[in-house]
């Protein structure tokens, strides 16, 4: 939005109106993160009794800070600590699991595939992990500014798979399967989590997956002896479409993880 937004917009923006979609509610925030006479306006259009709360809310916390000493960096330093601590265990369970899978086929090379079967699945349990929304101070910032929340969901879903994906370059490499079979699937079921995400929570979302592609395919192809066709080399084609319209999902429909930061749903 190059333009200022109109006051009417800006007020009914103020009061949470539903009709305002989401596209529209990211202009008016880009907007006002540059322009402080729309700011003004902001102010103007929150009811009094809300101004008054926010009033006194800002100079207690004013308050708060000037009596304080200046925590800053120590409490980032936690914060990002305590999602790396819950992401290690499952990204040590996701290599470990990698790496049983490349040895059962080294060990039965007739069997299927289990590095294939479970390279979709691998990403999925660290994902959820670093979602798991009842500890997450995240959730609040994905609600109160969808933008930014877009960029944590993309940084920490990239801090994943740069863990996730060597390993099952080394496992496909020890097995001698083609990227496409490996990375392309993985990559469809991380876009396919936080797609469905932004529907039911990621961490739902990607144990939802991972148990239904289990149950589905990895299960029935070990008890059938018979590698799925999804897997089979004419399949790639569809996993790469499938992973671009899932990201296409995930970025278009980013504001749909707001409501999750409020405690809906
Ligand atoms: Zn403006």
């Amino acid at each position: 939005m190059s333009t200022h937004p109109t006051p009417e917009l800006i007020s009914r923006y103020a009061s949470g109106d539903a009709g305002v979609d989401d596209a529209t509610v990211w202009a008016v925030e880009a907007h006002l993160e540059s322009c402080g006479t729309c700011r003004g306006l902001l102010t103007d259009a929150v009811d009094p009794g809300t101004r008054d709360l926010l009033q006194r809310v800002s100079e207690g916390i004013s308050a708060g800070i000037a009596a304080g000493p200046a925590p800053v960096r120590r409490r980032r330093r936690l914060r990002r600590t305590g999602v790396a601590a819950r992401v290690l265990p499952w990204l040590a369970t996701a290599v470990f699991l990698m790496l049983s899978a490349t040895l059962f086929e080294q060990a039965f090379p007739d069997a299927p595939s289990l590095v294939l079967l479970l390279a979709p699945v691998a990403p999925l349990l660290p994902i959820a992990a670093a979602w798991s929304r009842r500890t997450d101070p995240a959730w609040e910032l994905m609600a109160s500014m969808p933008r930014t929340g877009l960029a944590l969901l993309l940084r920490r879903t990239l801090a994943v798979l740069a863990a996730v994906v060597p390993v099952l370059a080394v496992a496909a490499w020890g097995t001698g399967h083609s990227p496409a079979l490996w990375l392309l699937p993985c990559l469809a079921f991380t876009a396919g989590s936080l797609a469905l995400g932004g529907l039911v929570g990621i961490d739902r979302a990607a144990l939802a997956l991972a148990v239904v592609w289990s149950a589905a395919v990895v299960v029935p192809s070990m008890a059938t002896d018979r590698m799925p066709v999804v897997l089979r080399g004419g399949s790639w084609p569809l996993w790469a479409v499938s992973t671009v319209l899932l990201a296409a999902v995930v970025l278009a429909r980013a504001a749909d993880h707001r409501r999750f930061g409020t405690g809906g749903s």
